[in-house]
């Protein structure tokens, strides 16, 4: 191991990206990367990191500092904490002079982290030692989990002769650090015994791969079936998530976490090769572990039983990825009860396709409902009351938009309609969003278009300025557009403001049909208008009667509606 002494030397042994990447998931390339904060709750990018320098700045909380301050942050540990953390990842011997800087806190926490360890490795030698045809050995075959993937996963065994805690006293803790460190509980009348007896045990690891708690199963039918840390100090269920450690890497190469709720599910899923998979230690999902999966990508399959708790389960969790602006979808596998049954039952490759195929969150509460045509009114109101939560919170117009015209398509309730149920959720629930975004009020269409400007396509600039301007001038924005339009820098204020917030609310990249289709609903509402401004003069002429007028009103009407009924995509130019 290379041996350092300061400080530069640390920052110059590790690469900031693998850093910054291990808790976030970067996107960019070159010298910058962006990615959500970490630190503040945000929707759109406005955290920023300089590959090269290693810096990192947000420019929504205005946090930033160096990767050891970022580490601090991330791990709310101390300075010294987070330089030694820093010098395990880059794999160097790095000795700091013991400073002011390093808080009892801190400390206190690291002799947790060691009592951790310390039973891991005494879990899984206790697990080897075990008899063959013992009973943990044979759950675990039972199971089909390979003897040679034990360590991988690193499986461990909880015996019930106390020699866990005897261990540990040796090894100079307190038996209050132990109880702390949530691997012995105090009972009534002051003996201590380990927490965990006669379990096969998970380890639960944070994101520097630190054991901080575990998951026992029982193997003698003793309740509850499965047994966690209790929390403590560095194990906060809350916040982690089983199997991450294994897969995160994989979760960012395919770009999709598949989200299990059981170790068991997870431990069959990977071991059969379906390696980007974690699950959510069997309690229903929190935000914050939805912000963890974030972090590795944007796209989450859920994978939960298909019974009915499973179900109601993945009904919870739905919202709260959709929240963190994660792409849910459901895999549907009637035919088997739980994860590790369906991979049994399909095989790897069918396995696989199931997961290509899971379909979005408005087909599975459509599936709950069992009913692929909605026959009554009542059918339909009571689907929309359930989707309407879900699409609530979701952010990004666009995807929302998309939403909303699957929902109008499948129950032929008017899209307003169905806006409308959800702007009366989205008031209760996301009051303070509201608030914060008001000044700013953009159609969809204008975001497209401004967007589309944005990226000084030849193409795209064509499309738009061929829109009439009678048209154009119609939006709020037109001022604007017209700038785009004519290659002017744009520096006023309230038009940055126009123009950041459209890049806030659209990341996905917009196509020539999303311009082509935004096109065709700004000509169509604009002979809308131009019909309802002629139904009311004529309405007027009636009323005079005006016989002549309503006449060549009407006409006017006709040749209108005959007009938006021509409105079509391709032959947008
Ligand atoms: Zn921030």
């Amino acid at each position: 191991m290379a041996r350092i002494n300061s400080l530069e030397e640390l920052k110059a042994m590790v690469s900031p990206i693998t850093i910054y990447s291990e808790y976030l998931h970067l996107v960019g390339s070159g010298r910058k990367r962006t990615s959500l904060c970490p630190f503040h709750k945000e929707k759109t990018p406005s955290f920023s990191i300089d590959v090269e320098k290693g810096l990192f700045y947000c420019f929504g909380c205005h946090k930033g500092g160096d990767i050891i301050k970022f580490v601090e942050e991330m791990e709310r540990c101390s300075f010294e904490e987070a330089v030694s953390i820093l010098a395990r990842k880059g794999g160097v011997d790095f000795s700091f002079q013991k400073s002011e800087r390093g808080s009892v806190e801190g400390k206190k926490r690291e002799r947790l982290i060691e009592i951790l360890s310390t039973s891991l490795e005494y879990f899984k030698k206790s697990l080897l030692n075990q008899d063959k045809d013992g009973g943990v050995l044979t759950y675990i075959k039972k199971r089909g989990i390979p003897e040679g993937s034990i360590k991988e996963l690193s499986l461990g065994y909880s015996g019930n002769k106390g020699e866990l805690l005897s261990l540990l006293l040796k090894k100079d803790f307190t038996k209050e650090e132990c109880v702390q460190a949530g691997v012995v509980r105090e009972g009534k009348s002051y003996e201590y015994y380990e927490y965990f007896r006669d379990r096969l045990i998970f380890p639960i690891f944070d994101l520097q791969e630190r054991v901080v708690g575990f998951g026992g199963r029982t193997l003698t039918n003793e309740e509850p079936k499965y047994l966690n840390s209790p929390e403590t100090p560095v194990f906060r269920k809350r916040e982690l998530l089983y199997g991450l450690n294994l897969s995160k890497e994989f979760i960012r190469k395919e770009n999709r976490a598949i989200l299990v709720e059981g170790y068991m599910d997870f431990v069959s899923l990977y071991l059969k090769g379906i390696k980007n998979c974690v699950a959510s230690l069997g309690t229903a999902l929190t935000p914050a572990q939805a912000s963890l999966i974030k972090r590795y990508s944007d796209n989450v399959v859920l994978l939960y039983d298909s019974d009915e708790a499973g179900k109601k389960a993945m009904e919870r969790a739905i919202p709260i990825l959709l929240s963190m602006n994660l792409n849910v979808n459901v895999a549907i596998i009637p035919e088997a009860k739980d994860p590790d049954d369906a991979i049994k039952i399909l095989g790897v490759c069918e396995f696989k396709k199931r997961i290509d195929e899971s379909v979005s969150f408005v087909d599975f509460v459509l599936y709950q409902f069992n009913l692929q045509k909605m026959a009554t009114l009542d059918e339909k109101l009571s689907f929309l009351e359930k989707v309407a939560g879900d699409i609530a919170e979701i952010k990004d117009p666009i995807k929302k938009e998309g939403f909303l015209n699957e929902i109008s398509s499948r129950t032929g309730i008017s899209k307003r309609t169905i806006s409308k149920k959800i702007d009366s959720l989205e008031k209760v629930s996301s009051s303070e969003v509201i608030e914060k975004e008001k000044e700013i009020i953009l159609s969809v269409n204008e975001i497209i278009l401004i967007k589309s400007l944005l990226t000084f396509n030849r193409e795209y600039l064509s499309l738009i300025s061929a829109i009439p301007k009678n048209i154009l001038s119609t939006l709020n924005t037109f001022p604007l557009i017209e700038k785009l339009l004519d290659g002017q820098e744009i520096t006023g204020e309230e038009e940055l403001k126009t123009l950041a917030f459209v890049n806030n609310s659209c990341h996905e990249v917009v196509s020539e049909n999303d311009i082509k289709g935004a096109i065709v609903s700004l000509k169509k509402d604009f002979c809308e208008k131009r019909r309802k401004e002629l139904t009311a003069k004529m309405k007027d002429a009636e009323v005079k009667g005006d016989r002549e007028l309503v006449g060549i009103l009407l006409r006017e009407i006709n040749a209108v509606s005959k007009e938006a009924n021509s409105i079509k995509m391709d032959e947008i130019k």
